[in-house]
């Protein structure tokens, strides 16, 4: 990442020396995984609620998809002009659902069941002209 970039929220997301991975929690009791990062436990039928921080598998499955056609408001950030872009819930190994955006420069030409991987990019810039970066999820 460059020097005028910026992260889009703090702790979300790292770039390890394995690739990107995005952060969140496992409860150690009930092995309930969360993203992002969770101070407690939800799952009804689990009375410790042990946290642990984990990062999750960098690879995944699109399970729904749809298509951004207008710009959303603040504050996410799209590029100007806005092109459309594919928003997916990518079903990871951990057992979460992760929403994202697709890296595809042709929204159609992804749906549910293909294989995508876990990306850094810039989504757009701010108002003061940086960077932002994200995760996005990228087809392979
Ligand atoms: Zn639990």
């Amino acid at each position: 990442m460059s020097g005028d970039s910026i992260v889009s929220a703090e702790g979300l997301f790292a770039d390890t020396i394995d690739g990107p991975r995005l952060l969140g929690s496992i409860c150690a009791s009930c092995k309930t995984p969360y993203f992002p990062r969770s101070p407690g436990c939800h799952h009804p039928d689990c009375d410790l609620s042990k946290m642990e921080d984990a990062s999750f598998c960098p690879r995944g499955t699109i399970w729904s998809v749809s298509i951004q056609n207008y710009p959303p408001p603040p504050p996410v950030v799209c590029d100007d002009p806005f092109q459309p872009f594919a928003v997916g819930m990518v079903d990871l190994p951990e057992g979460l659902r992760v929403l994202g955006r697709i890296a595809t420069d042709d929204p159609d030409s992804v749906g549910p069941g293909d294989a995508v991987e876990l990306i850094l990019a810039p989504l757009g810039k701010d108002e003061s002209g940086s960077e932002v970066i994200s995760w996005q999820f990228r087809p392979v």
